[in-house]
């Protein structure tokens, strides 16, 4: 068997270096915890990047995949599927919207959204937010808002803008007569947890509204129960043309979709997209399960309870810690943002058994599970206060 050593070590050798990987190796998990190879236990806040929303391990998506391993792994769309079909039924009854679309990840989605709302409309431009995080493909590094991404990727696809997030003035004057599609995370999470300011969200559909251009919200990592409700779109009460999801849709299982009305739906015919995995049996079996979790276990209520209580220990320490210089967030996504070295935080709490993640240099985030417990966020705290004293 490998060990810690030797398991990082193969990696460096044959695992291209496009990570800047924590230097431990993740084992199993339960619930809100990992362990290491050697055993160490971790309260995970991080989440595989707010995927993990129903837990680690969770034995009923467990089962759901060991079931469906045993019966239909992979026959691609040119057959029906029942778990496809029942997972479709499922997402446009607990989303605002009626048609799906699978993919494989959230930049997949992203992407199927910008060519159907291209194809549907005739138009060219998208227009997304500074600062914004949509992807890794062409098309999508493209909308997403930092140059760091994109850069040395040239030539980009043509026809993106980008304006500043929470300024609809900016917007209302980028819309021109070639605008297909506005995309926007309903809270942008890789450029730090930041908020939409108060009625913005509501102000790009009324805006989309009159100016015939397509809203398409980026749920991929406020989805499935994050910010305190199913979707972000039920928290601010908008209803987006379209919508994709991903991260947390197959309780860690690798599954996306992005969801539309009826009307933009006929938008794409038959031939015009695809993929050979998109909505494959075993992903949609862990999602129909994943989903029946949080509904079950009523997890988008229990986040934002313990974001509350969450955020009000946080509130708590910060007084003691001038590096604190605000903390945000809403439901289970909270940033707490940080006047010094985030990179220094994250391995310090590591070393004391909390897995944090810092985005946007100075941003720590915390995305658990949302099946933590209150003493588990105890704990959390704890180590924080520790760490930044
Ligand atoms: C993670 C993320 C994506 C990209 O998803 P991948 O599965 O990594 O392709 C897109 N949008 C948002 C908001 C994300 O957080």
């Amino acid at each position: 068997m490998l060990n810690s050593e030797e398991v990082i070590n193969l990696e460096k050798k044959f695992v291209m270096q496009t990570y800047n990987r924590q230097p431990i190796v993740i084992s199993h998990g339960k619930g809100a915890l990992v362990w290491d190879l050697d055993g160490k236990e971790y309260i995970d806040c991080f989440a595989g990047i707010a995927v993990n929303n129903i837990g680690h391990a969770n034995p009923k998506v467990a089962l759901a995949l060991c079931y469906q391993a045993q019966n239909l792994i992979h026959t691609s769309n040119i057959y029906y599927t029942k778990e496809q079909a029942q997972l479709a039924h499922e997402l446009t009854d607990i989303s605002r919207h009626d048609r799906v679309f699978f993919a494989n990840s959230g930049a997949e989605a992203n992407e199927a959204a910008i060519k159907l709302a291209r194809k549907f409309t005739g138009k060219s431009e998208i227009i997304s937010t500074i600062n914004s995080f949509h992807g890794r493909t062409l098309a999508t590094v493209t909308a997403t808002g930092s140059d760091k991404y994109s850069e040395p990727f040239k030539p980009l696809p043509q026809g993106f803008k980008h304006v500043p997030f929470g300024d609809i003035k900016a917007l209302a004057e980028a819309i021109s007569d070639d605008t297909a599609a506005v995309i926007i995370e309903a809270i942008q999470g890789e450029g730090g947890v930041i908020l939409p300011p108060e009625g913005y969200l509501k102000d790009v559909e009324s805006l989309c509204d009159q100016k015939d251009v397509l809203f398409i919200l980026d749920e991929v990592q406020t989805g499935f129960g994050r910010t305190g409700e199913m979707f972000a779109s039920d928290l601010y009460n908008i209803q987006p043309d379209m919508t994709t999801v991903a991260k947390a849709l197959g309780g860690g299982y690798p599954i996306a979709a992005l969801l539309a009305n009826e009307r933009i739906s006929k938008g794409f015919e038959i031939g015009d997209h695809g993929t050979t995995f998109g909505g494959n049996p075993l992903g949609c079996a862990a999602a129909i399960a994943s989903i029946e979790v949080l509904k079950d276990e009523n997890l988008p209520a229990k986040a934002k309870e313990l974001g509350d209580y969450f955020i009000d220990k946080l509130a708590e320490i910060a007084d003691n810690h001038q590096a604190i210089t605000q903390i945000r967030g809403i439901g289970l996504m909270i940033g707490i943002e940080i006047d010094g070295n985030g990179a220094e935080i994250v391995d310090k709490c590591r070393e004391e058994g909390v897995l944090v993640n810092c985005t946007a240099e100075n941003v720590i985030r915390l995305t658990p599970p949302l099946v933590i417990n209150k003493e588990q966020i105890d704990k959390v705290v704890e180590v924080l206060d520790k760490v930044l004293s």
